[in-house]
């Protein structure tokens, strides 16, 4: 009965997670699920796929996993919030070697498809300074100035599953994340985003009582957030497609820090007294999604309205904490 013969590359994480999740329900799929982390780490893990610990930067692992693989999605990087890729520059550019050598091993072993997992980080840096950000369109990644480290690897990332298509016949999609949030991520020890930090810090106030949080930069940088689930959407339709170029997967409900904070507090029914920390990392200013080609291509966009992505992220953090 099975048909498709998938690899989820950091199926150990926040998105491959959720991806597997989506993939195994249909039993035609055979998923081979894929990450470095030890499995008691990995944030989801299915009866119905195989999971295997392998480091995706070294070509024989690749090798090995994409033997009679049909499709690859790749999810696996080293990376975090703004605060992690600031400072972690050259380990973010490291990914660069799993991306290569699983495109590598993929044609080898003639694969049909390929998905790479890109990021918004590769847009012009010059076109993010208002915080009243009109949107960003695919073709504001060139002239290229990406947020340096971890947005160089993904823009040269993206380069190279064109070149595999152009040069082999590889069917690539590249898909550019904006900011995705959700249940079963990431939410503290440094690698978190805004979306979680802000969850966990008005979570913990809560269970605390104490109502200080520190808040990065003056609040009034602007971004949007992705549900996790529009993201999931978003990959399939883009993998069931015969779009080859980049395309913005993400939201283009663009909000300040401060208003998120409102929003959450709002969710939470709990005010905080916040303090604002003007020398952490901040990113650009102002980032937002436009979706005039992913509508063009799906007649659809991600959809979720922010304050019900962030009331099921918020629940499933209270819940993690309650526990400890
Ligand atoms: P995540 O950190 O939760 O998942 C990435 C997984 O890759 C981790 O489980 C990690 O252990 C694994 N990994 C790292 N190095 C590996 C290696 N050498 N071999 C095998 N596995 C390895 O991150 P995520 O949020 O799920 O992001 C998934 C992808 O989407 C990444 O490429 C990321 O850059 C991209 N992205 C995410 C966002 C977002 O907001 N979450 C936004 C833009 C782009």
């Amino acid at each position: 009965m099975t048909q498709k013969r998938i690899l989820v590359a950091g199926a150990g994480g926040f998105i491959g997670g959720w991806l597997v999740n989506e993939l195994i329900k249909d039993s035609r799929n055979e998923v081979l699920s894929v990450d470095i982390k030890p499995k008691s780490e990995w944030y989801q893990s299915f009866m119905g796929a195989t999971e295997v610990v392998s480091d995706l930067r070294d070509n024989r692992n690749t090798d090995e996993v994409t033997e009679g693989i049909d499709e690859v999605y790749n999810l696996a990087a080293d990376m975090g919030g703004m605060g992690f890729i600031e400072n972690n520059k050259a380990l973010c550019m490291m990914s660069v070697s799993i991306n290569t050598n699983l495109l590598d091993s993929a044609r080898r072993h003639g694969s049909n498809k390929f998905f790479y997992a890109s990021s918004a980080c590769v847009y012009n840096q010059s076109l993010q300074k208002d915080p009243k950000n009109l949107g960003l369109r695919e073709s504001d990644a060139y002239p290229a100035d990406p947020e340096d480290g971890y947005g160089w690897e993904k823009l040269f990332s993206e380069r190279m599953s064109r070149h595999f298509y152009e040069d082999f016949g590889l069917e690539t999609r590249v898909g550019r994340f904006h900011n995705v949030y959700g249940p079963y991520g990431t939410y503290d020890g440094g690698r978190e985003k805004a979306p979680a930090a802000i969850c966990r810090k008005i979570a913990q106030a809560k269970l605390s009582g104490n109502p200080d949080i520190e808040i990065w930069g003056d609040g009034e940088q602007s971004r949007s957030f992705t549900y996790i689930e529009d993201t999931i959407k978003g990959i399939n339709l883009l993998m069931g497609s015969n779009f080859r170029d980049p395309l913005n997967i993400g939201s283009n409900e663009m909000v300040t820090i401060n208003q998120l904070v409102d929003i959450v507090e709002g969710i939470a029914s709990f005010k905080v007294k916040r303090n604002y920390n003007l020398s952490a990392p901040l990113g650009v200013r102002g980032r937002n999604s436009d979706n005039e080609l992913i509508k063009s291509l799906f007649n659809w966009q991600p959809d979720v309205r922010l304050v019900d992505g962030l009331t099921k992220t918020y629940e499933w953090i209270y819940q993690e904490l309650s526990k400890s």
